[in-house]
């Protein structure tokens, strides 16, 4: 069942991710830190590390039940992505780590994703999707030859809708729905 929206907000900041387990954030906070040895920075905490699929930004109360239905609609296979590659983008100033290829499913996932949001009068980000997991906040990117990292393993059988509160000491997310991948 998918939880209500928080009560009493006329509007909440909405993403799809995919979530790692428990045991992967902790692997992925890990890598983390190695990173920030080379780019500085904060590393994002262990409960929150994600990879975002589509961004919806403030959506008022009411259109939830839409974005229910959106997610739900998805039919994609599950899929497994290896994690190996990590760098930094100067421009956002995150340290992130990406997989070595892009699997269909995560493909189809994503432009499915994006194409029921945008028939239903959803902002979507139009720029293409660059899959990646982002460790690092506020670092100090600089030309870095691309860096390995022994692969970490994510089996991916689920997507969720999640609710972003920037509290005082950072972002908080809730789950507010999940939908299996078959
Ligand atoms: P905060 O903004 O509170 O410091 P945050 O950036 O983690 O924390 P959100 O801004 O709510 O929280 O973003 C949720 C997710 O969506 C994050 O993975 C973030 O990188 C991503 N995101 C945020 N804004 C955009 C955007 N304009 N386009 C694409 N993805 C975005
Ligand atoms: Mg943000």
């Amino acid at each position: 069942m998918p939880a209500a929206p928080g009560k009493g907000q006329a509007s909440q900041r909405l993403f799809f991710a995919l979530w790692p387990n428990a045991k992967l954030q902790t692997a992925l906070h890990v890598a983390g830190q190695r990173l920030q040895e080379t780019f500085g920075g904060r590393v994002v905490r262990t409960e929150n590390i994600h990879m975002t699929l589509a961004f919806l930004g403030s959506i008022p109360a009411e259109r939830f039940d839409e974005l229910l239905g959106i997610g739900g609609a998805i039919r994609t296979k599950s899929f497994e992505l290896k994690l190996t590659e990590m760098g930094c983008w100067k421009r956002s100033a995150v340290g992130w780590i990406a997989p070595e290829s892009l699997p269909e499913p995560l493909t189809n996932l994503v432009l499915e994703l994006r194409r029921r949001l945008l028939a239903a009068g959803f902002r979507v980000d139009d720029k293409p999707f660059a899959a990646h997991v982002t460790l690092l906040r506020k670092a100090k990117c600089r030309p870095q030859p691309a860096r390995q990292q022994a692969p970490l393993e994510w089996c991916i059988d689920h997507f969720v809708l999640m609710r972003s509160d920037t509290l005082p000491d950072g972002p908080q997310y809730s789950q507010l729905a999940t939908w299996p991948l078959s």
